[in-house]
């Protein structure tokens, strides 16, 4: 934990000036079609004009950080993390990401809609890393894209031991060529990709919780017990594809990994079934994410009672 802190302080970069803003009024040329900044501000700003949903205080007021990670055009991938409390020791560290596919509006808003629970929430019980939108070139777009722009699609992209043996070929047999899961020349080709790989390493979740649409179900990969159900959303498993998040951290790495497929890529849930998706998965979570060979871990029953009514608020 110690060390993830240290690297994120160390490589977050709150200047709007120097070689990075050469690099990417350099890129701003090239890029064409795809809006992109070099600051919190103008990041907040590009991503509350293209998604109704977020606002610009709700992006600059949530308290995200620059996390000195980039995409290929040079946007900042922003990032929050929600520490342990002083006094309580968390069950477990838990990734959350959304805005993988540039085109899944609703997998970035709701990531937003849940750190705004968890800014009133946030009880110490779990250690939290949020990344609500790891591929910002995808979402800039003046048409988004599934892809980054330089068209790979980074869950095909992680460097899982099946990318190398069988991804590229995959691509060409299975999903005859398509364009939208295009894995990329080589595994973690891409910054995007990367960056997530680097989290991962540093942060070491217990859990990671990836939000795509619109296929309207949750699937698992890696070890511990599936949830049956979050929200209005049932298990459906989709199987292993190379390359994806959860055949790389999931399996290779046995870290439990939850995907949420929304039912709409453009259409946001009602406000009560947003609720009732983060309730689910902060229950999932407390109850099959104990970290048992930790010291940490350990609970005792009535304070994690007293911390569940604290986190749901009754
Ligand atoms: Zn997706």
């Amino acid at each position: 934990m110690e060390n993830f802190r240290r690297l994120s302080i160390a490589e977050t970069c709150r200047t709007r000036l120097g070689p990075a803003c050469l690099i990417t009024s350099f890129f701003l040329f090239l890029a064409g079609g795809i809006a992109h900044a070099t600051g919190l501000e103008e990041t907040c700003r590009l991503i509350s004009n293209k998604l109704a949903s977020v606002s610009l205080e709700d992006c600059l007021d949530g308290g995200l950080l620059l996390s000195g990670g980039y995409s290929v055009q040079g946007t900042p991938l922003l990032m929050k993390e929600y520490p342990p409390l002083e006094r309580r020791l968390p069950q477990a560290r838990v990734l959350v990401i959304g805005g993988v596919h540039g085109d899944e509006y609703s997998s970035i808003s709701i990531v937003f809609k849940w750190m705004r629970i968890l800014d009133i929430h946030h009880s110490g019980l779990f250690h939290w890393v949020f990344v609500p939108l790891l591929n910002p070139d995808g979402l800039l777009r003046d048409a988004s894209t599934r892809t980054n722009s330089r068209g790979v699609d980074l869950n095909r992209n992680m460097p899982s031991s099946s990318w190398r043996e069988v991804g590229y070929q995959r691509w060409l047999d299975a999903a005859k060529s398509n364009p939208r899961y295009y894995p990329g020349p080589h595994p973690m080709s891409e910054p995007e990709t990367e960056f997530l790989v680097n989290i991962i390493n540093s942060f070491k979740p217990h859990a990671i919780v990836s939000v795509h649409a619109p296929l309207c179900l949750v699937d698992h990969d890696g070890p511990g017990t599936p949830a049956k159900a979050l929200g209005n959303l049932s298990l459906r498993r989709l199987g292993n594809f190379p390359g994806t998040l959860g055949n790389y951290a999931g399996v290779d790495k046995g870290i439990p990994v939850v995907t949420l497929e929304l039912p709409s890529s453009a259409r946001l849930p009602s406000s009560g079934e947003i609720s009732a998706l983060w309730q689910g998965i902060v229950r999932w979570l407390i109850d099959n994410i104990p970290v048992e060979s930790e010291p940490e871990g350990m609970w005792v029953e009535t304070e994690r009672k007293e911390l569940e009514r604290e986190f749901f608020g009754k």
